[in-house]
């Protein structure tokens, strides 16, 4: 008998016995192929993982696969190993799992067959001149186009920045049209003349040391690549990748959500002249298949993407690159709780091609890895060209008047810049108008019914937001204990800083940057315009602006509050404080004017504080290192976080406590197993549910797998499990 067993998407943490379909199969199908299946009342498409002689089941009970779907498994089988191994590390269910690594239509059972290509050329005989240089950016387009005879999809456009406004007239005077590509297009073979389309930089001393090690030697090959904004991490990149494509072979550049920006792609697209491929989040399912089709045929030569990119297929995988390592948004923070760093790592290793780790900050992870001698460690300490790296400072408000946040001295250095011509940035990772609001007669906070947190004032438009569980409501007229109205907001969010500052400077153009300023579409873009317009403006922004732009008119960065992380109650605190910090820094006197880091802080004197800034990042990071061995924290132990929730207060608690109660009663012999625990989370309530937390750890990272696949069906079987949900995170990035 053969019996198929099969990944199905349910919660289910097991395969599924299924019959070979009662008609039209030759021969077995190969592990992989996707099939479509009846389960309960629905019909799931499924991947075929074993082939079997046998099943648990009575043979009466098994049901025949209704279609077998691919000829040939739509997913590379190391690329399906890695990730069924992933399902097995996260301890997540592996049907669930193995969609995740798939494009969306893909699992819904469209052909994995490429659709015809439309693609944006220039009509033959068009010169730049056509366009009048007035309408800049109508003529940019067409440069580009000029420059892409292979043509470029609507994707490519839009993700350099362009849209219909420039396309439509470009098109009405019959200058741009629409053509089918070649789908037959074998990979295009790069004679080296085509390859590059704009010269290379002649490296320093360190970047060629960098790209000489990152081919140190043949095949996998990991390395920590840390160097400081600026230092021409980029073109390293841009030359390793060079090279593997003159070899014939395919890049995967891995980046963080936030950093992926037209100018990122742009300079891959305009260093090469291959097709360069993006896959994000915003991109439509089609447009998303159709990408990852094209790195699976070759066709793509360079694949840039977010978390998720890290499963698309590559016909001849060459190196993989994952910029911004420590971004903590390459750890999926639900569901399939993935690292697509640490699989990039595997992943690396099974292609047995070179793996780059590049941040100007390693987390503390890598930089222990580096040191340990598992990844090779280069270093760029100076920054590329002439520009010279930033001045810190680190400045006392303690017994200051403060003005919404602002003391007198970080408004006289703001005012001295913007007289000289220059940009100023300021940083405040807090985005409203005020993070809480207050009764001035009876002290009431306004907090949000369904968390244990206070609600955000917002102005623009005027209404109380929290930020946990997303809830919004309107600004209260009286305060509900005491009746009256005379509410004060306390503290500042960016939307006040940006008021107070326009009020203080009201001949300057006064930006904001965050999540509330760039929800509509194209605004990101048209900001940066502004911005680059090269006049003095004041920004202001969350972390928005600390990643993967540039703002080479920049000569003071101003961070409002250096104290938000210091005395975080996550172990990790430091750390991520430390990598904002510098990361936001970067942001200053890239171009040839020097840039000033000015830090408002009440703890000027703090040891830490002033190590980051005086020493550099890998100083503070060492001995952050050691903190952590001493105190036997990550990475020196191996931590699993187990979360439940429950709409009753105790209720996730107690569901936490019978488990260690029926682990420490089951007489399993664990060692070097232990659990800290249940304890409440840092938050309790959110989003209406009272949630309650539970620490596995080992210094022996298989024993610690060994447990929690002890614990995750006891779990899944426990009768209290359907009033609970809970949640295994292994590996966490932040422990709340
Ligand atoms: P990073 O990625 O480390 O922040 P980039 O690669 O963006 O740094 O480089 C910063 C700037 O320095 C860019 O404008 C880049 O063109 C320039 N640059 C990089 N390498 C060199 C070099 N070898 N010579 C001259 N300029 C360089
Ligand atoms: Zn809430």
């Amino acid at each position: 008998m053969t019996i198929l067993r099969i990944a199905l998407p349910t919660p289910l943490r097991r395969l599924f016995d299924y019959l070979p379909p009662t008609s039209g199969l030759d021969a077995t199908p190969c592990i992989g192929v996707r099939v479509r299946v009846s389960f309960g009342r629905r019909e799931l498409t499924g991947i075929l993982i074993e082939v079997a002689q046998t099943s648990d089941l009575p043979p009466a009970k098994l049901k025949p696969v209704l279609e077998i779907l691919d000829q040939t498994p739509p997913l590379p089988l190391h690329l399906l190993e890695l990730a069924c191994w992933a399902a097995d590390y996260y301890q997540h269910p592996i049907g669930d799992a193995l969609h995740q690594a798939l494009p969306v239509l893909l699992r819904k059972g469209e052909s994995d067959q490429p659709s015809p290509q439309l693609r944006w050329h220039v009509v033959a005989g068009t010169v730049a001149e056509d366009i009048a240089p007035r309408a800049r950016k109508q003529r940019a387009l067409l440069e580009l186009l000029l420059e892409h005879p292979e043509g470029l999809d609507s994707q490519a456009i839009r993700s350099a920045g362009y849209s219909s406004v420039q396309q439509k007239p470009l098109t009405d005077k019959g200058l741009i049209e629409q053509r089918e590509a070649r789908s037959d297009a074998s990979p295009p073979v790069t004679d080296g003349t085509t390859l590059l389309r704009q010269p290379v930089l002649p490296l320093n001393d360190e970047q060629q040391q960098a790209l000489d090690t990152i081919f140190h030697n043949e095949g996998f090959n990991p390395v920590l690549l840390q160097g400081i904004t600026g230092s021409g991490k980029t073109e390293v990149y841009l030359q390793a990748i060079e090279r593997i494509l003159r070899n014939g072979s395919q890049a995967l550049v891995l980046v963080p959500e936030i950093g992926l920006t037209p100018q990122t792609v742009s300079r891959f697209r305009s260093r090469f002249g291959v097709d360069v491929q993006v896959l994000h989040s915003n991109m439509t399912d089609r447009q998303r298949l159709d990408a990852w089709l094209q790195a699976r045929s070759g066709q793509a030569r360079v694949v840039i993407g977010t978390r998720s990119a890290l499963f698309t297929p590559l016909q001849s995988p060459g190196i993989i690159i994952v910029d911004e390592e420590h971004d903590t948004s390459f750890k999926q923070q639900d569901g399939f709780r993935y690292s697509a760093r640490d699989l990039a790592v595997m992943r690396a290793r099974a292609e047995n091609v070179p793996l780059v780790l590049g941040t100007a900050t390693p987390s503390l992870e890598s930089l222990h890895n580096a040191h340990s001698g598992r990844y090779r460690h280069v270093r760029l300490t100076t920054r590329a060209g002439n520009a010279r790296p930033p001045r810190f400072e680190l400045y006392d408000i303690r017994q200051q008047p403060l003005n919404s946040g602002l003391s007198a001295e970080v408004l006289r250095r703001i005012g001295t810049e913007l007289h000289q011509g220059n940009q100023v940035l300021l940083f405040l990772n807090r985005r409203g108008f005020s993070p809480a609001l207050m009764c001035h007669q009876c002290g009431t906070v306004i907090e949000c019914d369904r968390c244990d947190a206070r609600m955000t004032l917002h102005r623009t438009p005027p209404h109380l937001h929290c930020h946990h569980c997303d809830h919004q409501r309107p600004v209260p007229s009286r305060c509900p204990s005491c009746h009256t109205s005379d509410f004060k907001p306390q503290g500042a969010g960016t939307e006040r800083t940006e008021a107070v500052l326009q009020q203080l400077f009201p001949d300057t153009d006064v930006i904001r940057v965050d999540r509330d300023s760039t929800q509509r579409r194209n605004a990101m873009q048209d900001i940066m315009d502004r911005v680059h317009d090269g006049r003095p403006c004041i920004l202001v922004g969350t972390q928005m602006l600390a990643k993967g732009h540039h703002f080479p008119a920049v000569t003071l960065v101003v961070i409002l509050d250096a104290d938000a992380g210091l005395f975080s109650a996550d172990f990790r605190g430091m750390e991520r404080t430390a990598q904002l910090i510098l990361q936001v820094a970067g942001r200053a006197g890239r171009a040839e004017r020097p840039g000033q880091v000015l830090m408002q802080t009440h703890h000027a004197d703090h040891p830490t504080l002033t190590q980051l800034v005086s020493q550099g990042y890998e100083a503070f990071a060492t001995a952050e290192l050691a903190l952590r061995r001493s105190s036997g924290l990550p990475p020196f132990i191996y931590h699993a976080l187990l979360r439940a929730e429950a709409n009753r207060r105790g209720r996730a608690e107690a569901f936490l406590s019978t488990l260690c109660t029926e682990l420490a009663s089951s007489g399993l012999n664990l060692p070097g197993v232990e659990w800290l625990g249940p304890f409440p989370a840092a938050m309790e309530k959110r989003a209406g549910f009272f949630r309650a937390q539970l620490l596995l750890q080992s210094q022996d990272r298989r024993a610690l797998q060994q447990v929690l696949s002890i614990i995750t069906p006891m779990l899944e079987q426990s009768p209290l499990a359907r009033q609970v949900r809970w949640s295994l995170d292994v590996d966490p990035v932040d422990s709340h």
